[in-house]
């Protein structure tokens, strides 16, 4: 597996040091690095969303993500992943076992 290296943002915020935020994009970069390629543009699109205008460019800021990576996590977000269907996470008979019927 490839390791990524944790991003260290640069937007406005934390570099005048507002600690919130600080603390969110340093968490948001601590978990992008643990995730795979969709995973990161998704999450990056998830919160350039909740921005709203403007939301991309910032999160190319804070992620260092390719501006193109998210927008294209948008348009996958928006579309609810349709071609993204989801797999089965857990196998077949994993989780916790029945009970036992009396
Ligand atoms: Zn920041």
């Amino acid at each position: 597996m490839k390791l990524r290296a944790i991003h260290s943002c640069s937007c406005a915020a934390c570099q005048s040091g507002e600690p919130k935020t600080q603390l969110h994009h340093s968490e948001l970069n601590l978990l992008m690095s643990r995730l795979d390629e969709r995973q990161r543009r998704w999450l990056a699109a998830v919160e350039a969303n909740r921005i709203g205008r403007g939301g991309t460019e910032h999160l190319r800021t804070i992620t260092g993500l390719d501006i193109n990576t998210i927008r294209r996590g948008r348009q996958e977000l928006a579309s609810a992943f349709a071609s993204n269907p989801s797999g089965r996470i857990r196998e077949i008979g994993g989780g916790r076992k029945r009970l036992e019927k009396k």
